[in-house]
């Protein structure tokens, strides 16, 4: 897959114009986590750009429900795939292939999260999280990688977090995770880079999406925990995230991390980690003194 290069007003522009378009047109995509919030705005803007899409979910009838709601010129394909199953990733990829002639496009996108005290949490969990966030993610290259470097290009896309390029308590089993995407996807890109292959990941702060209400443990809140810790009033629309996510990869950015917020943060964290160590500790304890009131 040949890939764009950043065009002189920028990826961010193009985001806004929809000139990414042409980049996206009749390549073959499977978004992982397809059926709900980001990897359904994923799916909604491959179609909307005129990719062929198979929108991969542990949850068929979400998957299902959002490819007939899909707009074209591209298509939207439903498939039962849980990502902790390395041969159904492995079957989801080959069945692309056998339909494309090639995968251009992988966004491994499907996760969980866990928000709590560490010491309440299950072994079970602590591997359920593993399992999804991290092992989903390397089953996904490990299946498509190699048949994107016989085609002679492609594209992975993996959705981490702002979780995987700073650190707050309360969330350790995701920070965990996410740390490890990031680490995968700049590894692997510098690897990949050789045989026309982009990797990029994704790493955004709180997007309004159903994850924000789930995996919560005691008396935590999502929504307040992330929209408190980032400082805004409004987690990030998942349709304008995905709109980000395509320029990004036709300009082949290594990061895709929004909103402005966060890409303060992180050059704050860069800047000076331990400062805001103890802000994270701080608003830790602040967290924690809001479940201990409700
Ligand atoms: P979501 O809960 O709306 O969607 C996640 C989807 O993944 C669901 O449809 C779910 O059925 C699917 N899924 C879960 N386990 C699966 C499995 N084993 N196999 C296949 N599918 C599975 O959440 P979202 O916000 O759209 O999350 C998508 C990704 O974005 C996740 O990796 C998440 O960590 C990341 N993320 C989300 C936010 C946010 O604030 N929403 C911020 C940063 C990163």
């Amino acid at each position: 897959m040949s890939r764009a290069r950043r065009g002189p007003h920028g990826a961010r522009a193009n985001a806004a114009s929809g000139a990414f378009t042409g980049h996206f047109a009749g390549r073959s995509a499977l978004v992982t986590g397809g059926g709900s919030g980001i990897g359904a705005a994923l799916t909604r803007a491959l179609v909307a750009a005129g990719a062929h899409v198979t929108c991969a979910d542990l949850d068929l009838d979400a998957a299902t429900r959002l490819c007939a709601a899909v707009a074209g010129p591209g298509t939207a394909h439903p498939a039962q795939v849980d990502v902790t199953d390395a041969e159904a990733v492995a079957a989801a990829v080959a069945a692309v292939v056998e339909d494309h002639g090639r995968i251009d496009l992988l966004f491994n996108n499907a996760g969980i999260t866990f928000l709590g005290n560490t010491e309440d949490l299950t072994l079970a969990q602590w591997n359920a999280i593993i399992d999804v966030n991290v092992r989903g993610v390397v089953h996904g290259v490990h299946a498509a990688y190699p048949r994107m470097i016989a085609a002679g290009g492609g594209h992975i896309v993996n959705t981490a977090s702002m979780g995987g390029l700073m650190a707050a308590g309360l969330m350790t089993s995701y920070v965990t995770t996410k740390h490890a995407v990031v680490g995968l996807s700049l590894a692997l890109r510098t690897e990949a880079a050789a045989y026309g292959v982009g990797v990029s990941v994704v790493c955004p702060a709180a997007v309004d999406t159903p994850i924000l209400d789930k995996g919560e443990i005691g008396d935590f809140r999502g929504r307040d925990y992330y929209l408190e810790g980032q400082g805004v009033k409004r987690p990030v629309d998942p349709d304008r995230l995905a709109a980000r996510v395509l320029a990004g990869v036709a300009a082949d950015e290594p990061f895709v991390v929004e909103p402005v917020q966060a890409r303060v943060a992180w050059r704050l964290g860069r800047l000076s980690p331990g400062f805001v160590n103890r802000m994270a500790t701080k608003f830790i304890a602040q967290q924690r003194a809001g479940a201990d009131a409700r």
